[in-house]
């Protein structure tokens, strides 16, 4: 704890540089803190990666007492403050994974007025011997962190979050900050409710991620697609993202065959495996976890270069939030994902068959509507993207794949009136596939069962490939001129809007889907003369070693942007060290020496 006459701008900063080794404060952070340090409650909504963390960290440090952060992920919390240790920062967690013994210390710590953090899961924080000790104790703030677990609106809901709001009422007279990176409005609304924050600052950041590359291919042969799309992630680490548990098994069993090291990752494996494997993802170099939902939040791996869908997700927030999870270093990373008809019916029957109630139904059906119309966008993604999200951009980005190559459309009414006419004529029954089938004039069985080889609509539409007529069948679904009815396996049925179609009262113009959309441009971080590769490499094998003796990640040690600036400024001494972004004085002590003998030997 620093106490001088200096304010508090001038010690975080000073934090900031001999702690933390960063020059400058990003965004909000600094206000973040002065408020908290002022004694205010608060709301901060920053993009993951956008610097959450020191927002609480510094304050609990300026602060008397121990800041507790209040945290949902016991598997990550050891991991947290061992970060924090390496940085000479003392902070500690409780919970059910230490010993009695263990517990009982951390608490005497707690009391000693020595700790600067404690993190803490909801539950056992609210446990009444819990708080009973704690509130003898000074407390210098309260972090809620993945504050949207508190609303039931998002998509993260927990129960555990609900009871915090006692919190208030526990310790009155301490500031307490909730941090999301949820962007939805109505959730940010029901946070600081349910919380019961006092009279909280916003604290609202950009929702942009610039280095995320949007990418979003039709889905033809997916695990093909993936395969195309991961020869330009050679030794990276990345997530793909499966719907279900069958499909993450068999897509990690597949790429596993493929030679890349990918693990699976879902709810119904035993706890055991599945913190097995996200460790190994965490502590290894390119491991690629194949995942349901169940995986990512609060992973702070800055280095993972890719989040790959292999499914729709529910909504632009869920997408959001997920593919955030690349990239949090500021390092180009990619957001890939592949969809197609069946995962709209599929989606669609989940949300109705949900057991939400109506007005849940009816808005989650808005939140999936709203991400099929940006998978179908011929403009900026990132553009539409943050317009979803209240956000207004000047330009395009030029870092999307609608900028990079924009979608050529054509007019389609003719087309599409060929699609709803058959639609009509083989009865409103049949999927995409059938009328399809029927539409280019294949004798197949169902269609001569159902005598359709008889209809005026047989073979009128055999001028597209059947990859091009489902690419007009999604479009058209999407865009509200036919609807799939998830209750009957998809069947296609006419809506409201196509008659207007077929009375050709309206022109419509679809993208061109193309066989091969546009990649981004060769990734071109950083140059690297081939002296400067070895030199880097030895760099990488030197933190390689020292995390595996401390059994810490890698990127604990240093992340990749700090070892690069080693490699191109080459500092030859301790004070030269700590210019570098990064390094701050207690890795300095810890690992400086190391790093500055292989700089001078490489
Ligand atoms: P999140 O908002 O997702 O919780 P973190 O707090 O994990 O983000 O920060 C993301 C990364 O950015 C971390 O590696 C952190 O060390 C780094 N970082 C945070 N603030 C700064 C800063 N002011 N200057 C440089 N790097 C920073
Ligand atoms: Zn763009």
């Amino acid at each position: 704890m620093i106490k001088n006459n200096t304010s508090s701008l001038e010690q975080s900063r000073q934090i900031l540089k001999t702690v933390f080794g960063y020059d400058a404060f990003r965004g909000q952070q600094a206000d973040v803190i002065s408020a908290i340090c002022d004694g205010k409650d608060a709301l901060v909504l920053m993009p993951t990666g956008g610097g959450k963390s020191l927002c609480y960290q510094i304050p609990s440090m300026l602060r008397a007492g121990v800041g507790i952060i209040v945290s949902p992920l016991i598997a990550l919390m050891r991991d947290q403050v061992r970060a924090l240790e390496d940085l000479g920062v003392q902070a500690a967690y409780l919970n059910s994974t230490l010993s009695a013994t263990e517990q009982q210390s951390v608490m005497n710590w707690v009391k000693s007025g020595e700790l600067d953090l404690l993190y803490i899961a909801p539950e056992r924080l609210l446990q009444a011997a819990t708080l009973s000790q704690l509130q003898l104790c000074n407390v210098a703030l309260i972090a809620i962190d993945e504050a949207h677990c508190v609303s039931s609106w998002g998509h993260d809901f927990r129960q555990d979050y609900l009871d915090l709001y006692r919190l208030k009422e526990a310790f009155p007279n301490t500031p307490r900050l909730a941090l999301t990176a949820t962007a939805d409005p109505r959730t940010q609304a029901d946070i600081s409710q349910r919380l019961a924050l006092t009279q909280p600052e916003f604290f609202l950041d950009g929702f942009d991620r610039p280095n995320i590359y949007y990418m979003v291919q039709a889905k033809s042969d997916a695990r093909k697609q993936l395969l195309a799309f991961l020869l330009e992630h050679k030794g990276d680490a990345g997530i793909v993202y499966c719907l279900s548990r069958k499909s993450v098994e068999a897509t990690a069993e597949f790429l596993h065959l493929q030679g890349y090291k990918a693990l699976p990752y879902h709810a119904g494996m035993n706890t055991h495996l599945r913190n097995q494997h996200q460790e190994q993802f965490l502590r290894e170099e390119a491991v690629i976890m194949v995942a349901t939902i169940a995986f990512g939040m609060g992973i702070d791996k800055p280095d993972v270069r890719f989040v790959a869908h292999l499914d729709l997700p529910k909504s632009i927030e869920a997408y959001y939030q997920e593919t955030g999870r690349a990239g949090r270093d500021g390092q180009p990373a990619d957001a890939w994902m592949v969809y197609g008809l069946q995962d709209v019916v599929r989606l669609s029957k989940m949300v109705a068959e949900s057991n939400a109630d109506e007005s849940h139904k009816v808005i989650e059906r808005s939140k999936l509507d709203a991400l099929l119309g940006w998978c179908e966008v011929t403009t900026c993604r990132r553009r539409q993207l943050l317009r979803l999200f209240g956000e207004h951009m000047e330009n395009d980005c030029g870092n999307c794949d609608t900028c990079l190559k924009p979608p050529i459309t054509w007019d389609s009414t003719e087309a599409a009136q060929k699609a709803l006419s058959c639609v009509y004529r083989t009865g409103q029954r049949f999927g995409a596939g059938h009328v399809i089938d029927v539409l280019r004039g294949q004798t197949r069985d169902k269609v001569l069962q159902f005598n359709h080889d008889k209809l005026t609509t047989f073979g009128i539409g055999k001028e597209f490939s059947d990859i091009a007529w489902r690419s007009i069948f999604r479009q058209l679904v999407v865009r509200g001129f036919l609807y799939a009815d998830h209750s009957r396996y998809g069947a296609l049925r006419l809506t409201p809007a196509s008659r207007e179609l077929l009375r050709g009262e309206l022109q419509l113009f679809l993208r061109e889907e193309t066989s091969k959309p546009k990649a981004r441009k060769a990734r071109v971080t950083y140059t690297l003369e081939l002296e400067e590769e070895t030199l880097m490499d030895a760099l990488k094998s030197l933190r390689k070693d020292i995390a595996t003796q401390n059994s810490i990640p890698p990127y604990v040690v240093f992340h990749d942007a700090t070892l690069l600036e080693m490699v191109k400024v080459r500092p030859t001494s301790a004070q030269e060290m700590l210019q570098i972004t990064g390094v701050g004085q207690s890795k300095l002590q810890k690992y400086g020496e190391a790093f500055l003998q292989t700089l001078a030997t490489n």
